[in-house]
This record gives structure tokens, C-alpha cells and sequence, in this order.
């Protein structure tokens, strides 16, 4: 039924990269891009090399030096269970419970929804508004890219043939009173992308200055993007007046959504001005009680 010509299962990492450097196999995480990819034909007569016998890709762990480690097969159930990211990133606990409904959840995994370079993809905003590092893996080596940099274009992204993604680091960037946020729009409130995805991180000083905040948008553009020119208005300000609601304009002067079926440009630039400023105005007011 499915156009699959061989099918490897390596049983180690460095099984997998030898693999990849060979014979260029499709990795295959949770499936629930490539078979739907291969049901609409847009994928065929290919080779799968199933990363899920590879030990220790899917753990979730918090580094020595306080950063998290997100292995690449972390289910998105696995995701919104974890104590860890309950405590430290909820937001993306947010973000695991908006994916699809509780079997997509299941089989989904963070590296199968970051490779596939979708810009509705819902860890998207999430990452890149915690500044996360992909590692990226091959026989010859490893490099750390920033995920700022991995997104090229719809569903084109950075990764190399003869590369596996990892693991997903976030760093623990040194804040005392900081929160998160993530909202996500959609039609419906279950099995739907996107219409917009809006993640917010806020970290405020003792006196209620901003220090610093990062806002990033998931199906404003062909790639999930961050927004600078809003995040340089927000920085050392005592929120007054509508100063969120001009984060809310300066996102939406960065962003180029298009009209598809799901919603027209105009809709999601509105949605882009309201969901910035809700968003901003929550993840201010929860990093406010961390102090
Ligand atoms: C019914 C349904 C509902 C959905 N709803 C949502 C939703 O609400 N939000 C959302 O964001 N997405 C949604 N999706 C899309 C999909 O579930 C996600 O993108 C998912 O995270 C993909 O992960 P996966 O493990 O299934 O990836 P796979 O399908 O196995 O792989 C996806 C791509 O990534 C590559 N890849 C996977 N892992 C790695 C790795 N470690 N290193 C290198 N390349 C890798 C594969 O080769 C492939 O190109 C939905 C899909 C379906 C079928």
C-alpha cells in the first residue's frame, strides 16, 4: 500500500548515520508527515530508516549546566507529562496539548515536527522564542545550529541529507523572573493546524520593567519567525497605556501571512496584533509572581 522500497531499523545511533551516509534513507520518526506525505503521493518508491529502536533518542533531561535536553524522538505526549518541562517550560507542555488530538500526540514526535519545516508547526514559536539549539549529527561530525537559522523556506530547512537531528537544547539562559507563553488559533480546538501560533517569553526586573522579550509566530510567513523590532520596543519598559498592543502592530509589520482556505491575510494580521498583545500581556503578569 505504501511505496516503500526498503526499510532499515538501525540499532544505534552511529548504525544510523552509516546508514545515512550510504544509502540516504528517509529518517522515519513518528510517521504522521511522511505517511500522510506518501498517501498524497508526494513522497514514493523511497528507502525509511526507522529511528525508533535507537536507544536514548526520546529521553528529556536537564543538563549540568542547567539546560534542557529534549531528545529528538520525545513524543509529544512524552513532552506534556514531563515533570521537567511542567516546571521549567510549561509553554511547551501548551504546545504538546494543541498538536492534533491524543493519538497524534502519542505518536508525533519534537524532531519530526521541527525536520518537516512546516511553518504552522506547533513547537515552532515555542523554540524559537527559548532561543533553542538543534543538534544536528553525522558520520563526520555534529553541529549546534540555532533554530533561528534552520528554516529556509515551506518545508525546507537547513538539515543535510546525511544528517539526524538529536537532540533539541534549550538554554538556561541565566533569568530569575521570566514566563512563557504559547496560543494557538485554530478553527477548531482539536485535530487542526494552526491558524496562527503565537509564543511569547517575557522576563521582567524587581520594579516591573521588561528585561527582555521574545515573541515568535508560527503561519505568519513561509517560516516560523521571530519578531525584533517588537521585542526592541518591549525592552527596559514599564508596561503602560497600550504598549503591548504596539508590540501587537510592530509583530504584525513583521510578519506576511498569505490567505489559504483556513483564513485570509487581513484575518491573521488581526489575529497577529490581538494574540501578540494577550500573549504578552499573560507571560508579563505570570513572570511578575515568579520573583
Ligand atoms: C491528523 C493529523 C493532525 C496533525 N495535527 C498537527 C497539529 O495540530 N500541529 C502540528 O504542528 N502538526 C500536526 N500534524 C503534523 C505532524 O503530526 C507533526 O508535524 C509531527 O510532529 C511530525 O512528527 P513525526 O515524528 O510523525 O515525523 P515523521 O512523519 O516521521 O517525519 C517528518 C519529517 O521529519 C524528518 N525527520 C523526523 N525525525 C527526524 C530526525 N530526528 N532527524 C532528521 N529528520 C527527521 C522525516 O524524514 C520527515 O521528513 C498533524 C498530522 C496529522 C496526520
Amino acid at each position: 500500500m505504501y511505496p516503500v522500497t526498503r526499510l532499515f531499523l538501525p540499532r544505534s545511533l552511529g548504525e544510523a548515520l552509516e546508514l545515512l551516509e550510504k544509502a540516504r534513507p528517509w529518517p522515519l520518526a513518528g510517521g504522521t508527515d511522511v505517511f500522510v506525505k506518501m498517501r498524497r503521493n508526494k513522497l514514493q518508491d523511497v528507502s525509511l530508516m526507522s529511528l525508533e529502536k535507537i536507544p536514548d533518542m526520546a529521553g528529556i533531561r536537564e543538563l549540568p549546566n542547567g539546560d534542557i535536553a529534549i531528545g529528538a524522538m520525545a513524543t509529544f505526549t512524552a513532552i506534556a507529562e514531563s515533570g521537567l518541562i511542567q516546571r521549567r517550560v510549561p509553554m511547551l507542555k501548551t504546545a504538546a496539548l494543541s498538536m492534533g488530538g491524543p493519538q497524534i500526540q502519542n505518536m508525533a514526535t519534537i524532531g519530526g515536527n521541527v525536520c518537516n519545516g512546516a511553518t504552522s508547526a506547533d513547537s515552532a514559536p515555542s523554540l524559537l522564542a527559548l532561543n533553542a539549539l538543534l543538534e544536528l549529527q553525522c558520520a563526520g561530525g555534529e553541529r549546534l545550529v540555532p533554530i533561528r537559522e534552520f528554516y529556509l523556506g515551506p518545508g525546507k530547512v537547513i538539515r543535510r541529507e546525511e544528517e539526524l537531528m538529536t537532540r533539541i537544547i534549550l538554554p538556561a539562559g541565566g533569568r530569575d523572573q521570566w514566563a512563557g507563553v504559547y496560543i494557538k488559533m485554530s478553527t477548531r480546538k482539536a485535530m487542526d493546524i494552526s491558524t496562527l501560533g503565537v509564543a511569547v517569553v517575557c522576563e521582567t526586573k524587581s520594579g516591573g520593567a521588561i528585561q527582555e522579550a521574545a515573541i515568535a509566530l508560527g503561519t505568519a510567513g513561509p517560516v516560523p519567525i521571530r519578531c525584533g523590532e517588537a521585542e526592541t520596543l518591549l525592552q527596559g519598559r514599564i508596561p503602560e497605556g497600550d504598549l503591548f498592543l504596539k508590540a501587537g502592530i510592530a509583530a504584525r509589520q513583521a510578519a506576511n501571512p498569505r490567505t489559504s482556505w483556513r483564513a485570509g491575510r487581513e484575518f491573521r494580521q488581526a489575529l497577529i496584533e490581538g494574540l501578540v498583545e494577550r500573549a504578552l500581556k499573560q507571560a508579563y503578569a505570570m513572570a511578575g509572581e515568579t520573583g
